[in-house]
């Protein structure tokens, strides 16, 4: 494995393929492709690169693509899951217009297909048990050995797999498999099975079907009845591919050209829906929307914007080779995106009171503040200024270090937007001796924090005055497990050791300026100095909830240089 660089690739292997496909006029010009998620879960970070990558080439190449649901497995889908992924695929910008399919739609044609196997002498229904069928299948360097029902009659398989789908046998006695090698190098191509009995009410069509085709007996189907030309799928199907070829020739129906690329893997995060779903159903995280998750939703609510996940999946490419991609180039890119568009304001997570003793009490002026210095069009606000202020507890230090140039005693310090102060004294808890109060005195001269003797003032701290600031809840986040690769784990233990106990901090008694008053969920802002805030649907009219999408430091900045 190695690590994917920061660099765009102007063009990748597919899209090469599909350029040479236009110019021999192997499609006679047509590009449709497909996203084909098997609705048993929420979709991840690594959907989106599916979803990127097939969209995004229809897109590209004037072509189509389709939402397809791979629904065969009535006992893990649900509508739930269905739902969520159409609302994650055009959240992140995608339309599939009139070309909504599921897999469960094609199940009679399937079974017509099935039936028309049979009557080749290709495929066969078996009285072996799933373990059976297993234990006769052979090894990478054993053949398999044919199964005892390999030869019985057309007539007497037609019967049987009738009989079959109608609910006369129980789950587990019977498979219809495909006679095509038990020899075969390639294990897929072991007689595979077709079609299980499976008496379990699918989320569409209900009990209509007790029998369900395999995944292998269904994708290419479905890509072929849709005329999909490029069936875009991840690594683990390359050796599915020789069986995706065998029926649709066995079938004799139109043949899409199967494609696989290297999915993608983030490091400090597992992407898999079995253990996705395994967390939230095991209570380690809040759902699976938790600001936590690498879900789109996960992400959507801890403050991700589709351009950035977009530009995330252009930046990485596609490739042959699996890699594990570094979170920190995820994070970049949403930090990119959130300078240009995110507001600033002022927030205060964990405060301390500033008093100025020469300023009038009572008085309020408001300061105007920049929206956005990248961006002059999005204008100024008026912040309110008061005698009474809250500043960071951590822009204090009574006994500062070198080079700190915050607020110390005797230290001036410029207030964002506002004048320079200088530290007259403290108030301490008799009891702790921890400083609670700092009383300051203000320069006039200074409003707007110029100094007109211009004398020097390095720091700048922000601020938010105590009689107009609004409490607020920030949740800080930290990477969901503690190692780069949460499978490195000790011998009999699972990823879940490596969860981050620290993945989420509460902090409450925060202070944010007032025009956050009616931020509505799913705004969001630059905190100055502090990093991106995201409302979160948690807030109530009197306590916003901020999400800390991610702070300013940018690690892959610093990777990259070094690189
Ligand atoms: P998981 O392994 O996470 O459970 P899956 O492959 O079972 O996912 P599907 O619903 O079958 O999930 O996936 C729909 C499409 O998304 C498939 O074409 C699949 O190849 C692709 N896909 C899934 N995970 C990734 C990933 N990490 N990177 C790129 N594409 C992915
Ligand atoms: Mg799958």
């Amino acid at each position: 494995m190695s690590t994917v660089g920061p660099t765009t690739p102007s063009t990748d292997f597919i899209r090469a393929i599909i350029q040479e496909d236009n110019r021999t006029g192997k499609h006679n010009g047509r590009v449709h492709t497909r996203f084909p998620p098997e609705p048993n879960g929420y979709l991840h970070i690594g959907h989106a690169k599916s979803i990127c990558l097939n969209f995004g080439i229809a897109q590209e190449f004037g072509g189509l693509c389709n939402l397809r649901f791979d629904d065969t497995n009535p006992c893990k889908e649900d509508v739930e899951y269905v739902d969520s992924i159409m609302e994650d695929v055009r959240w992140l910008g995608f339309d599939w217009q009139d070309r909504l399919f599921y897999a469960s739609d094609y199940f009679e044609q399937i079974y017509q297909w099935a039936v028309q196997l049979i009557q080749a002498g290709k495929a066969y229904v078996c009285d072996l048990s799933a373990d059976e069928v297993r234990e006769t299948r052979g090894t990478l360097t054993q053949p398999g050995a044919n199964s005892p029902y390999r030869d019985r009659s057309v007539e007497e398989n037609l019967a049987l797999f009738e009989r079959m789908r109608a609910g006369e046998f129980p789950d587990g006695s019977h498979t219809l498999r495909a006679k095509v090698d038990m020899a075969s190098p390639n294990l897929n191509l072991r007689d595979p099975v077709m079609y299980r009995i499976l008496h379990a009410t699918h989320h569409r069509s209900g009990d209509k079907w007790c029998i369900y085709p395999t995944y292998d007996f269904t994708h290419g189907q479905s890509d072929s009845i849709e005329r999909i030309t490029h069936s875009i799928c991840t690594l683990e199907f390359e050796n599915h591919r020789p069986l995706y070829d065998w029926y649709l020739r066995e079938l004799g129906i139109y043949a899409p050209q199967q494609i696989e690329f290297a999915r993608l893997n983030l490091t400090y995060t597992v992407m898999s829906k079995r253990r996705l779903l395994q967390l939230v159903k095991e209570g380690y995280v809040a759902g699976w929307d938790d600001p936590r998750m690498p879900t789109l939703c996960g992400l959507r609510r801890r403050g991700y914007t589709p351009e950035a996940i977009r530009n995330f999946c252009a930046r990485i490419g596609v490739s042959k080779v699996d890699s594990v991609v570094d979170i920190a180039l995820l994070e970049h890119c949403l930090r990119e995106d959130l300078n240009r568009r995110a507001p600033r304001v002022m927030g205060v997570l964990r405060p301390l009171r500033v008093v100025i003793d020469n300023y009038p009490e009572g008085q309020v002026e408001q300061m105007e503040a920049v929206n956005n210095p990248e961006d002059a069009s999005m204008g100024t606000r008026m912040v309110p200024f008061t005698r009474e202020l809250y500043i960071e507890q951590d822009d204090f230090r009574e006994v500062p270090p070198k080079k700190y140039h915050r607020l110390a005693p005797g230290q001036e310090v410029r207030l964002r937007y506002a004048y320079l102060v200088r530290c007259a004294s403290v108030v301490k808890d008799p009891q702790t001796g921890a400083v609670v109060e700092v009383h300051c005195t203000y320069d006039p001269a200074t409003r707007g924090g110029n100094t007109p003797d211009g004398r020097k003032v390095k720091g700048t701290i922000h601020w938010v005055s105590a009689a107009h600031a609004l409490s607020a809840e920030v949740r800080l986040y930290d990477h969901l497990f503690t190692k780069a690769n949460p499978d490195e784990v000790a011998e009999g233990q699972d990823f879940k050791v490596n969860l981050n106990p620290d993945s989420l901090q509460p902090v409450t008694g925060c202070f944010v300026e007032p025009s956050l008053k009616d931020a509505a969920p799913g705004s969001r802002f630059q905190f100055e100095r502090l990093g991106y805030f995201c409302v979160d649907p948690d807030s109530k009219a009197e306590t916003p909830v901020f999400n800390r999408t991610v702070s300013l430091v940018d690690t892959w900045a610093k990777i990259a240089k070094k690189g």
